[in-house]
């Protein structure tokens, strides 16, 4: 790899991408845009890292916010438990290091949501350690490169790539050449036709002089999401709906929504359901809409209700409050309930 990594480093200097993240040494900054980067594409998380840090600028405004604030800002982005597992890392570096953000390997990977990924390209955007970061691009460009046949999911993989990695990135600019690779990924050795005849790597590549390109990576097909079933009553009293924080454990932790109950089957009588809240008399159906809400590992086939209860006796359970339209707009809430309230 030694001989391709100045005609690396010379394509990267032309061609980079302009990112504010990619201006700045501030491993506070740089672990921002890495977490929010991590489930989302560079055009979306722009606004939203931009937005992040003027909320909070600095290790201290994250740690001292709350959680409630956090959500909020972090809403629409999805895999809410990044955002909760950043809070609890800003403490962690404000009561354990007094504020600093960890400066090597094995303490970044020490904090929650920071795995070998992202600790490493802090380590080496930041403070410029000869870490090889392996996100999913550079074990695309990786595989291809050097000739690795190993599943790309797998541990020995990893531990392959990480090892030639390593043998080249000492020799070079660490911050630059992880960049570069991470850039050759998303713009060149695409997954399907990538570009091989605009890539830096091309005289030494494995892959493209043997073409192998399909052949390498090589990926073992995932296991298709699960189906779940979820039931949300929009219950309208006067001008108010019922909403509720959802406490449980799982991705939309401490988010708020309406009042629901997941099913493995698809149970379809109001009445039913209804009896799972403990309400019998006085409701009206306003109307009712499906949602099919896709994420990683499952499929959602939500069910929204929309209902209006007319009973001024009905004593609602105790974790159900009761906003309206403006008081909502201000409370952390998913994108399945982004889609649920349009309707409301
Ligand atoms: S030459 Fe082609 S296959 Fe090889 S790293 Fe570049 S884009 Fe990927």
């Amino acid at each position: 790899m030694e001989r391709v990594i100045p005609t690396l480093l010379k394509w990267y200097k032309i061609t980079a991408r302009n990112l504010p993240w990619r201006e700045t040494n501030d491993p506070y900054k740089i672990w921002i845009s890495e977490i929010i980067l991590q489930q989302t594409r560079v055009v979306q998380g722009l606004g939203y890292y931009n937005r992040f840090v003027l909320a909070f600028p600095n290790i201290q405004a994250l740690a001292n916010a709350s959680e409630q604030e956090i959500l909020k800002s972090w809403q629409g982005l999805g895999y809410y438990a990044r955002a909760r597992n950043m809070h609890k890392a800003a403490k962690l570096i404000l009561s354990a290091h007094s504020g600093v953000f960890p400066t090597n390997v094995e303490m970044l990977l020490a904090l929650p949501g920071i795995g070998n990924y992202t600790a490493s390209a802090i380590a080496s955007f930041a403070y410029g350690l000869p870490e090889p970061a392996i996100d999913g691009n550079v074990k695309r460009v990786g595989a291809r490169f050097f000739g690795l046949y190993e599943p790309i999911h797998t541990s020995q993989f990893y531990t392959q790539l990480h090892a030639v990695l390593r043998v080249a990135i000492v020799q070079t600019n660490a911050n630059i050449f992880n960049q570069a690779m991470i850039e050759v990924g998303a713009l060149l050795c695409l997954p399907k036709q990538p570009k091989c005849e605009e890539c830096p790597l091309n005289s030494h590549c494995v892959a493209f002089l043997n073409k192998l390109q399909n052949q390498i990576p090589v990926v073992v097909q995932k296991q298709k999401p699960m189906a779940k079933y979820r039931h949300y009553l929009c219950l309208h009293r006067g001008d108010t709906v019922a909403i509720r924080i959802r406490n449980e454990s799982g991705i939309y932790q401490h988010l708020y929504e309406f009042p629901a109950v997941s099913r493995e089957d698809k149970l379809d009588h109001l009445e039913a359901i209804l009896a799972l809240f403990g309400i019998v008399d006085n409701i009206s159906i306003i109307s009712k809409k499906t949602f099919k809400h896709q994420l990683t590992h499952q499929t959602i086939y939500a069910t929204c209700w929309y209902l209006r209860i007319s009973d001024d006796k009905f004593v609602s359970p105790s974790d159900w409050e009761w906003h309206n339209k403006e008081s909502i707009a201000n409370l952390p809430i998913h994108r399945l309930m982004e889609k649920m309230i349009k309707f409301t």
